[in-house]
């Protein structure tokens, strides 16, 4: 359940209650309140896009203070995990100003409903303790992107997430050598979703492991089911950093592996370096259990961010992807053109394959050539497609 209504008057949450989940108001208007002495006081008066509840989540005690919709409310839920893997992903100083702000206003609300002045048993009275709020900006992009989560986490439990296949071709003869899957969403009100409109999301939502292996177990299956009995190409799959912190990626990817039956050693997983920085000592340890499968790596993306050509040697990769911007470089006189042509011989000369990404136009194909680049990929030869139109390139 991850949205509900309350009639005007019902109680949301009794104090003293356990703590489980937070809420957002979408609709209507909630009463933080505390009984003491049998006065009645009103903490807050929350609105549209407030958050209440959360306190307790966060240092994992009871409820302070009950909640009352005052009038028909609708809110939205946030689960404890939820809401804890937000806190844990930001910045120390700022998870540590957090800590702080909870036990200040632990203590704020301790004294103040401890010394209420002039309390007077026998006249039942009523205290406001803050003025309504409500309706800010914030709050409406926490509704927005608690909506947008939501919509993630169910589109992926209805299996609306596919794979686009886009073929890696040799430089030197132009045949099909492997695809890479491309994740997709089929939307029910939207349509096709490209990537860049979810795996920002999916990263902050954490929703992106399940994503990546649901892509690849996808894609493994139809490549496989696809070709038959005719060679099998390779496939690159796309793996986020957030894989490289701990060992689960490992175990996942042997069991999707086992249950589509699709050999290790015709996958690829690709990596950009924001997966090394966080933690390169862990992400070292994932990548050689990945490896120990039988599965072969690449570097993703080489040409932006960084591009630290100590990543090459101090990490296992078997393949180094040049990125559009670097492989368009090609196409014109200057310097980046002999940057491309230095990396792409030291990546050969330490026995990697190279992957030329973006290749849009014929020309760039014989500047390819002359350096080694072993394969291509790009509008050039093809865009990502479906799996049923990737099945009419086997024969090719
Ligand atoms: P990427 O891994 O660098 O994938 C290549 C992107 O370049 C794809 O965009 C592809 O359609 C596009 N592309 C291919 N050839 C050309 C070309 O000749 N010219 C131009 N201008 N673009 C070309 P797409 O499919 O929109 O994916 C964007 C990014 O989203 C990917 O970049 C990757 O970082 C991410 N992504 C896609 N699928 C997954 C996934 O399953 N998991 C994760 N974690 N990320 C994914
Ligand atoms: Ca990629
Ligand atoms: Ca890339
Ligand atoms: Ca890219």
């Amino acid at each position: 359940m991850i949205r509900k209504t309350f009639r005007p008057g019902a109680t949301i949450f009794f104090e003293g209650q356990p703590a489980d989940c937070a809420y957002i108001v979408e609709r209507g208007q909630v009463e933080i309140c505390a009984t003491r002495d049998r006065t009645h006081i009103t903490l807050a008066t929350l609105g549209r896009g407030e958050i209440f509840g959360e306190m307790a989540v966060l240092d994992d005690s009871v409820r302070s203070a009950a909640a009352r919709a005052t009038e028909e409310t609708e809110v939205l839920i946030i689960r404890r995990d939820q809401l804890k893997r937000r806190i844990q992903e930001v910045e120390p100083v700022v998870g540590q100003l957090l800590g702080s702000l909870i036990s200040r206003f632990r203590q704020a609300q301790s004294g103040l409903l401890n010394d209420l002045p002039g309390r007077d048993r026998g006249t039942a009275n009523h205290l406001v303790v803050s003025a309504p709020t409500g309706g800010t900006e914030r709050g409406e992009s926490a509704l927005n992107w608690i909506h947008r989560e939501h919509d993630l986490e169910r589109g992926l439990g209805a299996g609306e997430f596919e794979p686009f296949f886009q073929p890696i071709v040799t430089i030197a003869g132009g045949e099909l050598a492997g695809f890479e899957a491309l994740a997709r969403w089929r939307h029910p009100d939207r349509g096709l979703v490209p990537p860049c409109e979810f795996i920002d999301l999916g990263e902050k939502s954490g929703l992106i492991r399940q994503i990546d292996l649901a892509i690849m177990a996808d894609a493994c299956a139809l490549l496989r089911r696809t070709a038959g009995d005719r060679p099998l190409p390779f496939l690159s799959v796309n793996l986020s950093s957030q894989h490289f912190t701990d060992m689960d990626v490992v175990t996942g990817l042997a069991e999707r592996l086992a249950m589509t039956g699709f050999p290790a050693d015709r996958l690829k997983v690709e990596l950009t370096e924001t997966a090394l920085v966080h933690d390169p000592h862990q992400a070292y340890e994932v990548m050689c259990r990945i490896k120990d499968l039988g599965v072969t790596l690449a570097l993703d993306d080489f040409g932006t961010g960084y591009s630290s050509l100590s990543y090459l040697h101090k990490f296992p990769f078997d393949v180094l992807k040049i990125d559009q911007s670097f492989v368009r470089a090609l196409g014109e006189v200057g310097r980046t053109h002999h940057i491309v042509e230095t990396i792409i011989t030291l990546a050969r000369r330490m026995g990697m394959e190279v992957v030329a990404e973006g290749v849009e136009t014929a020309d760039l194909i014989r500047p390819l050539r002359e350096l080694g680049c072993t394969f291509g990929q790009g509008y050039h030869y093809s865009r990502p497609v479906p799996a049923d139109v990737m099945g009419g390139m086997l024969d090719r």
